[in-house]
C-alpha cells in the first residue's frame, strides 16, 4: 500500500514513511492510494472477534510494510488493561432502540484523543527504525486540549522521541491545563500561547512547511514530526473503532448482518468522521454521516452551501475541543470525494490561504449531499440536551457528546430516519465538569474545578475517571509562554538551535 499527497506535489511513500514525516513537507496530507476492503462475509465475522483482533484485521490492511508480528506488538502496547480497563475497549451503551452511545474515552486521558494516540507512538518507533534514521524525532502539536494531554501521555519516556505542545491559553479548561501542567517525563515540553487554536495550528504547520528551518534543525541532529490527526497514523487507529461499534451492535443483537447503521460525529478537525468514511468505503454499511458542529458551524455552512468560509467570528463554547475553524481533514476528504483530483485540492486550498474561503463545483457537492449531513448545535441546546439525557436516560454526556446526541435529534427530526444511529461520545464528562454541572444545576457558584469534579460526582454518581482523579495535588511541572508568532523561537530555545 502506497501513500500519496493530495496536492500530487511529491512521491508516493509507503505507510512507515507517512507516519515518520506526519504530513507532506511541500504541503498537503497523505492518504491511502485506494482503500482497501472487506468483504460482508469478514465484516460479520468481526462480531466473534475482539478489539485487538479487529485492530489487527485493520490495521494489516493499511501498514503493509509492517509484519503481522510487529502490529500485533504495538496493538498489544497500545490496547490492554493498563491503558484501557474496559475489555471492549470502546463500549458501545444502548439509550433507546435506534441511538448508541459509543464511549471512546475509557484511555488514560479520558478523551477519545487516547484511541490513537495510545498506538501512534509505538508505530512511530518501529517507522523510525525501518528509516534508518538517526535524528532524534521531535513531535509538535497544536492542541486545542484534549490531543495535548493524550499525545504527552502517549509519548512520555518513548526513547528517541520528544513532544512540545503548545496550546491557546485562555482555549482550555482548568482541568484540561492541569492534565498537560502536571505532565512527568524527561521527553515532555508544554507551551502555553497568546492566541486560539487556528493560530497554534497554523503556526505550527507553517514550521512543518519551513524548508529552511527544518533544514537547520536536522543539522542539529532533530526531525520533527506530527501527532495531529493530520499524520495517518493518527486516523487510521480511529477506523478500527467504527468496525468495532459495528460488531458489538451485531454481537448484542442491536442490528441484523448487513443493516446500515448512521454515524454522529461531533467534529473539529473532521478527523474522527473521516475515519467513520474510510470504514464506509472498507465496506462498513453506513447510511448517513452526521457532522454535528457547535456555534463554530462552518462545516454545517459547508455541507449546505458547497462554500467553505472561514471569515467568520470564532466563538469560544462549552465544547472546546470543538471551536476550530480550519479542519485540516477535510482535504483528505475533498480528495476522496473528487477522485483523486490534486488540481482541484490545489485550486481550493490556495483560495482558502488567499481570501478564507473557497467553493466547491456543483458534481462534488452533490456527491457529498448523498452521504454527508451537517447539524449545529447551539451552547442552550448543548446544556439542554446534556439534562434530558440525564433526567431520561439516567446518562451523563459530555458537552461534546452533546452536541453530536442533539444533532442526531434534529437530523431524525427532520428526515423520520430510523436507521440504528451510533453517537461518538469523545470525552468523559469529568473533563468538562463545570459546564455539565450547569446544564444539570443551573450555575455553579464554585470556582474551583477540582471540588466542581467532586460536586458532579454527587449529583451524577458516575465514577470520576482515573485520569482526573487527584490533579490538584500533582507538582506542575512546565510553565513556558509565548504569542503565535514566537513559537518558533520558543522551540529554537527548547531544542537550543541556534
Ligand atoms: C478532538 C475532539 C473532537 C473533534 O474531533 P476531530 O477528529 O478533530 O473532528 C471532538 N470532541 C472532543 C472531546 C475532542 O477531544
Amino acid at each position: 500500500m502506497k501513500y500519496i499527497s493530495t496536492r500530487a506535489n511529491y512521491d508516493e511513500v509507503s505507510a512507515a514513511e507517512a507516519i515518520h514525516l506526519g504530513m507532506v513537507p511541500t504541503g498537503g496530507l497523505f492518504v491511502p492510494e485506494s482503500v482497501p476492503t472487506f468483504s460482508e462475509e469478514e465484516i460479520y465475522q468481526m462480531s466473534e472477534l475482539s478489539y485487538q483482533e479487529i485492530a489487527f484485521k485493520v490495521l494489516e490492511k493499511f501498514l503493509t510494510d509492517y509484519s503481522q508480528a510487529e502490529i500485533r506488538e504495538v496493538i498489544e502496547a497500545a490496547y490492554n488493561e493498563n491503558s484501557f480497563n474496559k475489555e471492549d475497549i470502546a463500549p458501545v451503551v444502548k439509550l433507546n432502540d435506534n441511538t448508541y452511545i459509543l464511549e471512546l474515552w475509557h484511555g488514560p486521558t479520558a478523551a477519545f484523543k487516547d484511541m490513537a494516540l495510545q498506538i501512534l507512538p509505538h508505530l512511530l518507533v518501529k517507522a523510525i527504525e525501518k528509516s534508518g534514521s538517526d535524528k532524534e524525532i521531535v513531535i509538535l502539536v497544536a492542541t486545542s486540549g484534549d490531543t495535548g494531554k493524550a499525545a504527552l501521555e502517549g509519548f512520555k519516556d518513548v526513547d528517541g522521541i520528544k513532544i512540545i505542545v503548545f496550546y491557546p491559553n485562555d482555549g482550555v479548561s482548568k482541568v484540561q491545563e492541569a492534565q498537560m501542567l502536571t505532565t512527568e517525563g524527561d521527553n515532555t515540553v508544554v507551551v502555553s500561547v497568546e492566541g486560539n487554536f487556528d493560530d497554534c495550528q497554523s503556526a505550527v504547520k507553517e514550521i512543518f512547511g519551513d524548508v529552511d528551518f527544518n533544514k537547520l534543525v536536522n543539522q542539529n541532529g532533530y526531525q520533527f514530526s506530527s501527532a495531529n490527526s493530520i499524520n495517518w497514523g493518527r486516523l487510521v487507529p480511529q477506523i478500527i473503532y467504527y468496525f468495532a461499534a459495528y460488531a458489538y451492535l451485531l454481537r448484542d443483537k442491536g442490528i441484523e448482518a448487513g443493516e446500515k447503521i448512521n454515524v454522529s460525529v461531533p467534529t473539529g478537525n473532521f478527523g474522527n468522521i473521516l475515519a467513520a468514511y474510510y470504514a464506509s468505503q472498507m465496506g462498513l454499511p453506513v447510511n448517513k454521516f452526521i457532522c454535528a458542529s457547535n456555534t463554530n458551524k462552518v462545516l454545517t455552512d459547508f455541507l449546505k452551501t458547497g462554500v467553505y468560509d472561514i471569515n467568520r467570528d470564532f466563538h469560544k463554547t462549552i465544547s472546546p475541543s470543538m471551536d476550530i475553524l480550519i479542519s485540516s481533514n477535510l482535504e483528505r476528504f475533498l480528495f476522496e470525494m473528487t477522485d483523486h483530483n490534486a488540481e482541484k485540492i490545489k485550486g481550493w486550498y490556495n483560495d482558502l490561504k488567499e481570501t478564507g474561503k473557497f467553493e466547491i463545483d456543483e458534481a462534488t457537492k452533490a456527491k457529498i449531499k448523498e452521504i454527508f449531513v451537517g447539524q449545529w448545535t447551539t451552547e442552550e441546546e448543548t446544556q439542554e440536551t446534556i439534562k434530558q439525557v440525564f433526567e431520561e436516560y439516567d446518562y451523563t454526556l459530555d458537552t461534546h457528546t452533546a452536541v453530536g446526541v442533539d444533532s442526531y435529534r434534529k437530523y431524525l427530526e427532520e428526515t423520520g430516519d430510523k436507521t440504528v444511529t451510533i453517537v461518538d461520545s469523545t470525552a468523559n464528562p469529568y473533563k468538562f465538569s463545570k459546564a455539565v454541572l450547569e446544564a444539570l444545576e443551573g450555575e455553579v457558584a464554585e470556582e474551583n474545578e477540582f471540588k466542581i469534579l467532586d460536586n458532579l460526582n454527587q449529583l451524577t454518581g458516575l465514577e470520576i475517571h482515573r485520569g482526573l482523579k487527584g490533579l490538584e495535588e500533582k507538582e506542575i511541572r512546565h510553565d513556558r509562554n509565548c504569542d503565535s508568532i514566537g513559537i518558533k523561537s520558543e522551540i529554537k530555545d527548547i531544542l537550543n538551535v541556534k
